[in-house]
């Protein structure tokens, strides 16, 4: 039975939405990417209530959302010196759309947005329902994913009322995500910029318009503090988005070949594919579903997270799902795949 806190969008529960936000309350909203669990990024006991809702580690700052790169300049600091303005002009061509930048933070944005770092993440994103819900708020829209920290990320008002049904005022459906994966996630610099987070925005489009892109670097300190909420956080994570373990089922996920089937009885295994398997060996499965008819990886990373999320709820015990090249969209496939079986 659908819950009776989804709602389809519309204006009047876009307004209720508004309001309920305004109210200091959270709401689960669709975007590009994925689903956002959403408070008023101007509010800091809003905010808390993310953290709280998530079980989200303190110091693992949250994405602000923004209507336009011009609502942006009230919480960034982008004028001086003169590169940074022109990454961030180049930054706010992608916009709308599911890219993610770091940059400097200005005095008014909250503590608790930015876990107390100097740096604010801000996105301008491009769903149609956000960019209204968006408009009917005169306060910038705090939010994360909308799943439980850890888990998969959600692509449909269905998933977040599985996960956070019981935290959120209302969840707004605006039908299932068209990216399916989490924001492309940068730090500007003045020679390029630093790749936080792969996403849908590719690494080559990345590399057209800043030219070079460098690789995160992964600290222990983001690794421990995955897994330990902290009441007394440290300081803000240096690179937060690259968690080694994220996104992950309940089941162990192998990619194929990195599983025999000598070792596990395909009839164990809930096998997900990005292009039709041959109708015999797919039967052999426990389970199977194949994620684009032709192999498309747009369509791969649209249908991944449900996917992960069926299997997950299958009686197998394994999860197995093919790999693709680590080029374009492929990365942040790739990427999403290793961190759901780490
Ligand atoms: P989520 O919306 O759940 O995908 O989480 C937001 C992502 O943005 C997380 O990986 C955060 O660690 C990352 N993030 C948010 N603010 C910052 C920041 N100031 N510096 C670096 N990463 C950030
Ligand atoms: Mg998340």
């Amino acid at each position: 039975m659908a819950d009776s806190k989804i709602k389809s969008a519309s204006a009047a529960s876009i307004a209720e939405a508004a309001k309920l936000l305004a109210d200091g309350q959270l709401v689960g909203v669709p975007t590009e990417t994925v689903y956002g669990l959403a408070a008023d990024a101007t509010n800091p006991a809003a905010v808390r209530k993310i953290f709280q809702a998530k079980g989200r580690p303190a110091n693992n700052p949250l994405i602000m959302h923004v209507e336009s790169a011009l609502a942006a300049r009230r919480w960034v600091r982008v004028d001086d010196p003169e590169w940074l303005a022109d990454q961030w002009q180049r930054a706010a061509t992608f916009w709308p759309g599911p890219l993610t930048v770091v940059v400097p933070r200005s005095g008014d944005v909250v503590d608790e947005v930015t876990a107390g770092a100097p740096t604010v993440a801000v996105r301008v994103p491009s769903h149609p329902v956000m960019r209204s819900l968006l408009a009917a708020c005169d306060f910038p829209i705090a939010a994360p994913s909308a799943n439980p920290s850890n888990y998969v990320s959600p692509t449909s008002a269905e998933h977040v009322r599985q996960g956070l049904g019981d935290k959120v005022a209302m969840i707004l459906d605006g039908g299932e995500c068209q990216c399916g994966l989490e924001s492309t996630i940068i730090r500007l610099q003045s020679d390029g910029v630093e790749l936080l987070r792969p996403g849908s925005i590719s690494v080559e489009q990345l590399q057209a318009a800043f030219g070079a892109v460098i690789a995160a670097r992964v600290t222990e300190k983001n690794t421990a503090a995955a897994d330990a909420p902290s009441t007394n956080p440290p300081a803000a994570m240096p690179a937060p988005g690259m968690l080694a373990k994220h996104y992950s089922p309940t089941k162990p996920l192998r990619v194929v070949g990195s599983w025999q089937p000598e070792e596990i009885e395909p009839a164990r295994v809930a096998r997900i594919s990005f292009a039709p398997l041959p109708r015999s060996e797919a039967a052999s499965f426990g389970w199977y579903r194949s994620l684009s008819e032709t192999g498309d990886l747009h369509e791969v990373a649209r249908n991944l997270f449900t996917a992960i999320r069926q299997a997950d709820a299958t009686p197998c015990e394994w999860i197995v799902i093919d790999r693709c090249d680590r080029t374009g969209i492929g990365r942040a496939i790739m990427d999403r795949i290793d961190r759901a079986s780490g």
